[in-house]
């Protein structure tokens, strides 16, 4: 059988439909036309720049500003694909001031909603009115408007089903947006940023210094947390603060990096931070810094992705050690015992993390509580049925514990104070199929689980394996805790108390199972363990832990 030489399978898509595939790199969530709209406010060169949104942006987005705005040709030109006033040539790309200079944002937004346009220059007296949906111009005219730019986005993703589903709630949505909207703000203290979500103002930042808008967006800081870096060589320039480690809040989510006034997110660079930071820290806490590092133009690539989140640098290794010595000066001024090489130590920061060896899981029960050897006299005591323990006290009071519940006790205070836990490797790795959305929160929560001694790593966005488990649990709870963390991501917005869940689900599934055996040493770690409690006589799950076997306890028993 023979076809014809002519046969033609391949074409060229439609405008409309290449925009539509890339508006799906450029706008994922509402948050991504927050950034873009914002971006071109703060490019058009505006002090004043207003957010609206309605239904955490699912039914409005609004940005207002007061910039250069547009003539009518650019009017509608600005929704073209490739369509940018911000360079002409290649050469440009590497003298690059502005924030966009792809012109794809607009066109993808008008690709996936409807949008409407008004605009009018400083010097006209007349503005622009354009309307777009889904792709196709519905209407442009002059109109009487404010010098400046507003661009309202409505029914974002109504063509795009899969897309508007994967929206989160419209409160989680909102938090999203702020979020870019906060990343706007902190490079460009001298404009008045306002946020305004279902016609309320949440969010009013005049213009202000940079650690006064720092504070305005952190009430929970005080201006004592905040150390000011500074350094300058011929090749870069860095400012910003550095929250001392003492006055970190525990629930922060990470430090902030903007590279020539663009938030971006660096492994390199914030790994280091990071390791500055790490001696002084409890495991949990993440550091928390607004550093500002400028450098030639020519000298970064930020084209590395659609959102322009990340960059690649000529002088990395550089800035690295320079970022090391500038956080190690800095946070030289906190009051918390340093390292003793601390300001001597300048290569130290260059090393990458290595997993450490995962050590043996210990199985008995007394060593599993990582406490010190025990003091003291040892206790008398008579274990029954491999489970429950008769304890005579050095104070000379009988007790009766259930020692899974006390196990459980000891395992679930433990994780919730995020005490340095050990991992220990799993033989068979517990491996389960995810969610985009559960991917996106197990990712953001990896390295909190992992000063928690769980090790989990990410498949393809499709899978997620836990390789490892605090040491002294059960290998056979790696399914159910795997279980438990995943309820936990699969919820629209992560549960504030998600640390407790999860220590609660470790405690259960993670105690070890009786019958024990118990070494004397072991029933003293036990005891001691228990007492050191917060509530020593419940479960985490509510079941008694101990009864005092007092004299009239055990004469009313044999009433
Ligand atoms: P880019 O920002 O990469 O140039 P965009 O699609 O975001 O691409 O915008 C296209 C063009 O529209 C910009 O280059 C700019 O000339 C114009 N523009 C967009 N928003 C504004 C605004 N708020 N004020 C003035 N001009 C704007
Ligand atoms: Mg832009």
């Amino acid at each position: 059988m023979t076809t014809s030489g002519l046969e033609q399978r391949i074409r060229v898509l439609p405008e409309s439909v290449i925009n539509q595939i890339a508006a799906g790199e450029v706008v994922l969530r509402p948050a991504s036309v927050i950034k873009e709209l914002g971006e071109n406010a703060i490019d058009a060169e505006a002090q004043q720049i207003s957010f609206w949104t309605e239904a955490g942006g699912k039914n409005l987005i609004q940005v207002t500003d007061d910039g250069i705005g547009m003539s009518p040709i650019d009017a509608e030109l600005c929704f073209e694909r490739h369509a940018t006033s911000k360079i002409a040539t290649a050469q440009d790309l590497y003298a690059l001031c502005t924030k966009g200079f792809r012109g794809e944002a607009l066109a993808s937004i008008a690709a996936v909603a409807e949008v409407e346009l008004f605009t009018r220059r400083p010097t006209d007296e007349i503005g622009t009115h354009v309307i777009m949906a889904f792709g196709k111009k519905r209407l442009s005219e002059p109109v009487r408007c404010a010098v400046g730019t507003t661009i309202i986005v409505r029914k974002l993703f109504q063509r795009v089903p899969v897309r508007r589903k994967s929206l989160r709630s419209d409160l989680t949505e909102h938090r999203h947006n702020l979020q870019e909207f906060f990343r706007l703000a902190y490079p460009h203290p001298e404009r008045h940023f306002r946020f305004y979500h279902n016609k309320l103002l949440v969010v009013d930042l005049p213009p202000a210094s940079l650690s006064e808008r720092i504070l305005s967006i952190h009430p929970e800081l005080s201006e004592e947390a905040l150390i000011p870096l500074a350094e300058e060589t011929p090749l870069f320039k860095v400012w910003g603060y550095a929250v001392l480690p003492e006055l970190t809040p525990p629930g922060n989510r990470e430090g902030f990096l903007f590279i020539n006034g663009r938030y971006i997110r660096h492994a390199g660079l914030q790994h280091v931070i990071g390791q500055v930071y790490k001696p002084l820290l409890p495991p949990e806490v993440r550091p928390l810094y607004w550093v500002f590092l400028e450098v030639p133009p020519a000298q970064v690539d930020v084209n590395v992705t659609p959102a322009k989140t990340e960059a690649r640098l000529v002088h990395e290794m550089e800035i690295r050690k320079m970022l090391g010595s500038v956080f190690r000066q800095a946070l030289a001024k906190s009051k918390l015992a340093l390292p003793a090489d601390w300001l001597s130590h300048p290569s130290a920061v260059l090393e990458m993390s290595v997993p450490a060896a995962m050590p043996a899981a210990p199985r008995v029960i007394a060593p599993s509580l990582g406490l010190p050897s025990p003091e003291g006299p040892a206790l008398q005591y008579l274990l029954l049925q491999g489970r429950f323990l008769v304890l005579n006290t050095a104070e000379g009071e009988s007790w009766l514990i259930d020692l899974l519940g006390a196990h459980e006790r000891i395992l679930y205070e433990k994780y919730l104070r995020g005490q340095e836990v050990v991992p220990q490797g799993l033989l068979f790795p517990a491996l389960a199929p995810v969610s985009p959305l559960q991917c996106a929160q197990i990712a953001e929560l990896k390295p909190l689980l992992q000063a928690q001694g769980l090790e989990i790593e990410i498949r393809e966005g499709k899978e997620v394996v836990l390789h490892a488990i605090p040491a002294g649990l059960r290998p056979a709870a790696a399914g159910a805790i795997l279980e438990a963390l995943l309820e936990v991501a699969a919820s629209e917005a992560l549960p504030p108390d998600w640390r407790e869940l999860m220590a609660r689900h470790i405690a259960r599934y993670g105690a070890l199972r009786p019958p024990y055996t118990l070494a004397p040493e072991a029933v003293q770690t036990l005891w001691q363990s228990l007492l050191a409690c917060e509530e020593p006589n419940y479960s985490p799950s509510g079941r008694r832990i101990r009864f005092l076997l007092s004299a009239e306890a055990l004469e009313r028993l044999f009433k």
